[in-house]
């Protein structure tokens, strides 16, 4: 059976969809941002967190040779998934508290306007490339855990250790000390044994004839509580698409992006009119308003980080930033690069 969408019906899938909105209104006025980015051809686009900036690349080049959006977008984030150096993604990823690695991952594919996704899946390495199968084979959007694993194998993915060397290192340096009043020995503290490690990779495209996938895939949380499921796998949270209008998708705190569903909401603020980054930043004063005290700062600022990374049909792309200093990883039809990220809040 292929796995290609290009190969399969969906090519004849609905294409050339009139954008149907006004898209690209600028507002970012005083933030030292330019309001849009415009490819400079009409060359495909990518937009991705930084961690994505071979993904983007690989993306676009596939794209300009004509693949599929979703078969390039995951052709992107594999990357960063079989990278056992990456300690956020796939293999590698950093385990839940038990040491046991889990991961999520969802994908839209525009043209067809379908969904899939996978949630604390365990022992495959490309959580995206299964999330893209419950797409294609299934009448379903969401598999979790041991039937997201069965269903896997039943397709041929490979059972593996997930946990390397180094993350497991990592893990059990975080284990022994995590708590004074536990019965594990403390070891010589390091920044990375203590800091709470996280990352994801989100990757949203735009080919030359305006059709558009996202794909969102992470190890989640480090140090979750086992089943703990972030925003990565929802629909509308860790990416969506919408082939009239535009992708987006997001990185960080989970758990704050999932209470405003807010890639639904970057995409239908681009609906509304705004461009990719204001859509984006929309979004975030959204998330603040939704944030529960304990988690604000004495000046009402959100504790944690939270990104959003955008595009829409007219090839134009943009991100938001809770906070200063976050980049984000671009090509623009013809070069891959980084961007700093407009944002909220500075740094202080
Ligand atoms: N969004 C991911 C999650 O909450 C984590 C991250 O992007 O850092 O699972």
């Amino acid at each position: 059976m292929s796995d290609s969408l290009s190969r399969r019906e969906f090519l004849g899938a609905a294409t050339g969809v009139a954008a149907g909105a006004t898209l690209g209104a600028p507002f970012t006025e005083g933030t030292g941002f330019p309001a849009v980015h415009i490819r400079p051809a009409a060359g495909p686009v990518a937009v991705a967190s930084a961690n994505g900036l071979r993904g983007v690349e690989l993306a676009g080049r596939l794209l300009i040779e004509g693949m599929d959006t979703l078969d390039a977008a995951i052709e992107g984030v594999k990357t960063q998934e079989l990278d056992a150096e990456d300690t956020s993604v796939g293999y590698g990823g950093l385990p839940n508290e038990e040491g046991v690695v889990q991961l999520d991952a969802s994908c839209m594919h525009g043209p067809t306007r379908r969904a899939g996704s996978v949630g604390a899946l365990e022992g495959i390495k490309t959580p995206s490339v299964v999330a893209k199968y419950v797409l294609l084979y299934t009448d379903h959007i969401m598999l979790v855990g041991e039937g997201a694993k069965r269903f896997a194998l039943s397709y041929g993915f490979k059972e593996e250790d997930l946990l390397t060397d180094k993350a497991r290192e990592i893990w059990l340096r975080w284990r022994a000390n995590r708590g004074p009043n536990d019965d594990w020995i403390n070891v010589p503290d390091d920044e990375m044994m203590v800091r709470r490690e996280t990352g994801t990779i989100n990757l949203n495209v735009v080919n030359a004839s305006g059709d558009i996938s996202s794909v969102t895939t992470t190890s989640g949380l480090s140090w979750k509580i086992p089943g703990r499921v972030g925003d990565s796998p929802i629909i509308g949270a860790g990416q969506y698409t919408d082939n009239d209008i535009g992708a987006a998708g997001s990185t960080g705190r989970g758990e704050a992006n999932i209470k405003v569903c807010g890639a639904f909401l970057t995409v239908d603020n681009m609906r509304r009119g705004m461009s990719p980054t204001d859509a984006a930043l929309e979004t975030l004063r959204r998330v603040v308003t939704t944030t529960e005290p304990r988690l604000l700062d004495e000046r009402g600022r959100p504790r944690f980080g939270l990104n959003f990374y955008a595009v829409n049909k007219n090839g134009e792309f943009g991100a938001g930033s809770l906070w200063s200093g976050r980049r984000y990883a671009t090509f623009d039809g013809e070069t891959a690069s980084l961007r700093d990220i407009p944002y909220l809040y500075e740094r202080d």
